[in-house]
């Protein structure tokens, strides 16, 4: 048993991945092998876990008993277990066919299953029960994203000496749509368990303080709730990356000469354009591909000169939404590729596979312009990795409105991916752009993300969570 953490972080997985062969960062432990796996989250929070003797609990990632605590790169590490049917209930179906399409202005009807919320609920107790377990009197925990919206409050009947911060990575609703949730009431009280409830957007902070005083009547004045009480904040904390590993990546020489080669490989395109999304449907890549596809037949772009390249991580594959969405887009796919392209010249290069990071910045780099046209995502880190980058080297971003960045990247060529005619217009000018131009932009968003990292971001939101509590302990 791991004792009194002053720090906790509760995410739906622990940031390892369970590996099988002999990778040489894996650690052991009970039989098994770990890696850690990188993300901007873990990236930020790393240091303050480190200092403060912090505990991460999550899934490891397999259905099954969850193998015991255990430690990575100075972490401790509180695996959570989920059984087949909780992945099943709780992941693929509450978290994933409900919450998610539900959030993102359901573009895919939400499923609603009662035994889906049941599964939901019992699974986030035991959540809220780990963390209950390991936090230290008085700890500060900090719990992440739409898979554990009940976990705050359960956790503060068990533990109401806690300092309590939740951080939802994807947009939240406006009214009309939370209210279609059947169990609305109780995943409000669950988020008003916590002291601080962070979104990504001011919108999403406003449209949860209108929520409250809608549904439960909840007087609030500025951006704080009178809850039972107690008060709650509700602030919005723009989620972003480690530039300075992009930006690394970057420079490296091998990264580099990796982005020549894959231009070559290309036939060296006058223009790159790129797409990298998870297999998702609210990234718009169908959208995408219909603009490309109509500047091909209108003659505006043309092959060999102007190609597209779409990586399309696969993503939730058990779940049906997304088995269809594949249909969809490699119908499309293969309908650009027949009209327009030649024996060994496709118009598209549509991958399926999943990058790792420095290949991300190879494809950065390589690409004129990166297209990021979700129809709605809470930040997109994509469009942020692109901007760290480009460097000096320009390039144009053009990206929807319906993405948080677009909140803090105003000189992308922004634009509205249900409108066609405007997503075409966007690209267009995106293509033709005169590179003194590019530069400009590219070297303000730059400097917009330098100042305002992965590290800041973790730094503002546990430091506005410290002041509620009255504390100075847990500072990033
Ligand atoms: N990513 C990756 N390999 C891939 C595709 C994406 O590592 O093949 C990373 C990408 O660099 C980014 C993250 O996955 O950091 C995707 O985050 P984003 O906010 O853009 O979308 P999400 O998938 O979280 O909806």
């Amino acid at each position: 048993m791991v004792q009194g953490s002053p720090f906790v972080v509760v995410a739906n997985r622990l940031p390892v991945d369970e590996v099988s062969d002999d990778t040489p960062a894996a650690r052991t432990t009970g039989g098994r092998r770990w890696r850690p796996s990188p993300g901007g989250l873990v990236t930020a929070l790393h240091p303050v876990l480190v200092e403060h003797s912090g505990t991460w609990i999550g899934w490891s990632g397999s259905p099954g008993p969850a193998p015991e605590p255990f430690e990575v790169d100075g972490i401790k590490l509180v695996p959570v277990t989920l059984t087949h049917d909780d992945v099943e209930r709780y992941y693929e179906g509450q978290s994933n066919s409900t919450i998610w399409p539900l959030y993102h202005d359901a573009v895919e009807p939400p499923i609603y299953r009662r035994r889906w919320r049941d599964a939901y609920r019992e699974v986030n107790r035991r959540y809220a029960k780990a963390a209950a377990e390991v936090a230290a009197p008085g700890a500060t925990v900090w719990i992440q994203d739409y898979q554990l919206q009940l976990v705050p409050a359960m956790l503060r009947e068990m533990r109401p000496d806690l300092l309590i911060g939740f951080f939802l990575h994807i947009p939240f609703p406006p009214i009309e749509l939370f209210m279609q949730q059947p169990q609305r009431t109780e995943v409000l009280r669950g988020l008003l368990g916590a002291d601080l409830v962070g979104f990504q957007q001011r919108l999403a902070a406003q449209n949860f303080l209108r929520l409250a005083k809608h549904l439960l009547g909840t007087p609030y004045s500025g951006n704080v709730l009178e809850y039972e009480g107690r008060k709650v904040k509700a602030d919005a904390f723009p989620i972003s990356i480690d530039v300075g590993e992009m930006q690394r990546l970057a420079d490296n020489p091998l990264v580099r000469e990796r982005a020549l080669k894959i231009r070559s490989e290309l036939g060296d395109p006058k223009t790159v354009i790129l797409g990298v999304d998870r297999l998702d449907y609210t990234k718009g890549i169908e959208h995408r591909l219909k603009a490309f596809r109509e500047l091909l037949a209108d003659g505006k772009l043309s092959v060999p000169e102007s190609v597209m390249v779409q990586v399309a991580t696969p993503s939730r594959e058990r779940v049906e939404h997304y088995q269809a969405l594949r249909v969809k887009v490699e119908r499309e796919v293969g309908r650009i590729n027949g009209d327009f392209g030649r024996v060994g010249v496709p118009a598209v290069h549509y991958l399926h596979q999943s990058y790792s990071r420095s290949e991300l910045a190879a494809l950065y780099c390589a690409a004129d312009v990166m297209m990021v046209t979700p129809l709605r995502d809470g930040m997109n880190l994509v469009a942020k990795e692109y901007v760290a980058a480009r460097a000096e080297h320009g390039g144009a971003l053009v990206l929807s409105e319906f993405a948080g960045a677009a909140g803090e990247l105003r000189q992308a060529f922004l634009c509205n991916p249900h409108d066609l005619d405007g997503v075409k217009e966007a690209l267009m000018r995106a293509v033709n752009v005169d590179p003194h131009e590019a530069r400009r932009r590219m070297s303000v968003m730059q400097r917009h993300l330098r100042r305002h990292d992965v590290a800041a971001w973790a730094s503002d939101f546990l430091q506005t969570l410290a002041e509620i509590g009255n504390t100075t302990e847990i500072r990033a």
